[in-house]
């Protein structure tokens, strides 16, 4: 944890916060902070700055907080990721959060596990929770939008098209396409598959609605280490 988030409800004063749970056990077992050391924190969706410890105990601990700084650039991403089993789906949102990605589109697609749409990991509160992990440990504020989408065609062919507008589309599929474009100046929408890979309706699917498919390779990777590698060449 590299920023503290703050809730509006965590304040008890205008500058300063009281915080249990989770926070107050990373700063006591992790940090092992004192009275008087200063953390990084920031406000959900709002300023960053720094928070300076004014009491601290098992059960909590209050800081002084001073809310100046702007929260990084956010990606010019928008991520439709194949619903991946709760796992990876925890790990994917973490690092799509910690990467600057503000709007998530969990899709349906043939190779997805249909009990993976039943997991407690989709619902808002659990997603939020992994949001806030990545964005903790990138020093963001701003959470992401997530969108869940269960049905692929109707998706693609309905509200697809007003999602790509000014954007450039791209698939990541392991074969065919062309390579990663590096450095793009643009908004761009990245389509990744599930652990089985699209299948080739799928792919046909989002070339019709005008993405590009691309590869990284012949090497296969795992979801959430191949929207790192693309993210980093495409905004270098
Ligand atoms: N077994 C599948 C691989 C799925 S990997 C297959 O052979 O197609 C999960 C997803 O990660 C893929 O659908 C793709 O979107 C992305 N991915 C993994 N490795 C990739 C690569 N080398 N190039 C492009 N995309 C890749």
């Amino acid at each position: 944890m590299n920023l503290l988030l703050l809730n509006p409800s965590d304040f008890i004063s205008e500058n300063s916060v009281r915080l249990t749970g989770r926070a107050l056990k990373h700063v006591l077992d992790v940090h092992r902070a004192e009275v008087g050391d200063t953390l990084r924190v920031g406000l959900i969706n709002d300023l960053m700055g720094e928070g300076v410890i004014t009491s601290l105990s098992k059960e909590f601990m209050e800081l002084d907080v001073a809310l100046s700084e702007q929260a990084p650039e956010p990606l010019p991403l928008t991520v439709l990721l194949a619903l991946p089993r709760p796992k990876m789906l925890k790990r994917s949102l973490q690092h799509l959060a910690t990467l600057g990605v503000k709007k998530i589109i969990l899709l349906n697609s043939y190779r997805v596990e249909k009990s993976f749409w039943q997991s407690p990991w989709l619902s808002e509160e659990k997603i939020n929770e992994q949001l806030v992990l990545g964005l903790e440990q990138a020093r963001d504020t701003f959470l992401p939008e997530v969108i869940q989408e269960k049905r692929f065609k109707p998706f693609v062919e309905d509200r697809l098209p007003e999602l790509m507008e000014g954007k450039q589309g791209l698939v990541a599929h392991p074969v065919g396409g062309s390579s990663c474009p590096h450095q793009v100046n643009e908004k761009v929408v990245l389509a990744i598959g599930p652990e089985g890979g699209f299948i080739p309706y799928e792919v046909e699917k989002l070339e019709e609605a005008g993405f590009d498919r691309i590869h990284l390779g012949a090497r296969i990777l795992r979801v959430e280490t191949a929207v790192t590698a693309i993210t980093s060449k495409l905004f270098d």
